[in-house]
């Protein structure tokens, strides 16, 4: 299903690793990407913003001061394996290491999943943390990506929130439906349906080549099911650093019925740091934007800065 080998994907979209500039990498963050998101990559096209989102480039190992393994100090701030509780009234817990795409730029990709997730289908510790927090009334499920558990681990994950009383909004941030729409199926449905939370998914897409007809069925299945859906986006150099970039990629979502939430700088994890793009740049973009959608159409620009009560806004 997913495409792990380089010359395997250089063959597919017919470009020339000779000719190329790609020097590919040898990785403990593989490479990893879905047939479905290879097609919507243009033939020929070294330089395909979905393409630079996912090929190992041998710049990930240049060292660069101030890009670190963990950048959000997020090993700091969790009371029991897998849980981060950094922001008032809401938790979020990484449910599993496992991602359907790996994103060069991800912040995550240094994370020790093994030390942080809870044993399989062990929740229990989060949960009687939960229990103690009753000013926690939203639950995030992260990673990884929660949609890449099976229906019957989100189920019974689903069912030992229900002693939960003060939780009012389960919300799940996921770039599956964007990367492997065929898992928005009916058991995934199912599932949904049983839930009595408000759910809330918070999907990643960052150009708006991500969005073809695959993506729209999927996303329409989840509103059509209740959901309420957002986006949000990293600011990736070469790949979306332009207003109208951003701007046809907030259309096609509000098109497919999404709102978008957040646009986010860079985090500066090792290996990323050419995905960059400057703050004075970024506020740029984020004027264009203004001048060109509807106030409901630009997503907010923010910065994780460790220790802050949120997401800090540029
Ligand atoms: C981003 C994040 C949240 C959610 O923040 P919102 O501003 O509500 O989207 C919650 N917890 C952690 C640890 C986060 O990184
Ligand atoms: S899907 Fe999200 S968590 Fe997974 S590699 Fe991409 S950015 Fe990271």
């Amino acid at each position: 299903m997913a495409v792990r080998s380089v010359d395997e994907l250089l063959q597919l979209l017919q470009i020339d690793p000779a000719m190329a500039t790609i020097r590919p990498l040898q990785s403990d963050f593989p490479l990893r990407v879905p047939h479905g998101f290879i097609q919507r990559m243009v033939k020929g096209d070294s330089r395909d913003p979905l393409l630079l989102q996912v090929l190992p480039l041998a710049r990930e190992a240049e060292e660069v001061a101030g890009f670190r393994q963990d950048p959000l100090h997020e090993l700091d701030t969790m009371p029991v394996p897998g849980l981060l509780h950094k922001y008032q009234g809401r938790a979020l817990l990484t449910t599993t290491g496992a991602c359907a795409i790996h994103c060069r730029y991800c912040f995550r990709r240094h994370f020790p999943y093994s030390d942080a997730n809870p044993a399989p289908g062990d929740w229990q510790p989060a949960i009687n943390y939960l229990a103690q927090r009753t000013d926690i009334s939203e639950l995030i499920l992260s990673g990884g990506d929660p949609l890449t558990l099976t229906d019957t681990r989100l189920h019974s994950l689903t069912g030992q929130l229900a002693s939960l009383t003060h939780l009012s909004t389960l919300r799940i941030h996921t770039r599956l439906p964007v990367v492997l729409p065929a898992r928005i199926d009916s058991g995934l449905l199912s599932w949904i349906k049983t839930q009595t939370l408000k759910l809330v998914f918070v999907v990643h897409c960052n150009h708006p080549n991500e969005i073809d007809n695959s993506v729209t069925d999927a996303l329409d299945k989840l509103t059509a099911a209740g959901v309420t859906l957002l986006n949000q986006s990293v600011l990736l150099r070469d790949i979306n650093d332009s207003t109208a970039i951003l701007a046809r990629l907030s259309e096609r979502l509000f098109a497919a019925g999404v709102l978008p939430y957040y646009l986010h700088q860079l985090d500066r994890v090792q290996g990323a740091a050419h995905f960059e793009v400057g703050v004075e740049r970024a506020r740029e973009i984020m004027t264009g934007l203004r001048a060109t959608l509807p106030g409901y159409l630009v997503p907010r620009l923010v910065q994780e800065t460790p220790g802050m009560p949120g997401k800090t806004p540029l």
